[in-house]
């Protein structure tokens, strides 16, 4: 679990949330479950099992293996030229910046604004 990441997510994006809920899905629960956890401090433990489900569900994805959308993107690959996923420690940045990159792509990238 990343907390930074939850923490900003929820001031800032909590669409991102909402958009992992499916149609019929309850998106105001799973904001409120995000909410919350940031209320006990990201003790897990301390949600309901109807709330781990949100949790596990629709907001576990967005701060824990995150996947790295890739640089080079064409048809049927992702253009990662990493591992795939973003470090944790590199998470928080991204949501700031909105660039879902790992430290590879993130690198790759810099390089080709400085040409
Ligand atoms: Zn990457």
């Amino acid at each position: 679990m990343n907390f930074a990441a939850l923490n900003h997510i929820v001031e800032n994006n909590p669409e991102l949330i909402e958009e992992n809920v499916p149609a019929g899905g309850n998106a105001a629960a799973a904001v409120g479950v995000a909410r919350r956890l940031l209320g006990i401090n990201g003790n897990v433990d301390g949600l309901t099992e109807n709330q781990r489900y949100h949790y596990e569900n629709y907001i576990r994805p967005l701060i824990e293996n995150v996947s790295c959308t890739g640089i080079f993107s064409s048809e049927g690959e992702d253009g990662c030229v990493g591992g795939g996923t973003i470090d944790d420690e590199d998470l928080e940045g991204c949501y700031i910046l909105d660039e879902m990159l790992c430290q590879e792509c993130q690198n790759v990238q810099d390089r080709m604004r400085d040409d």
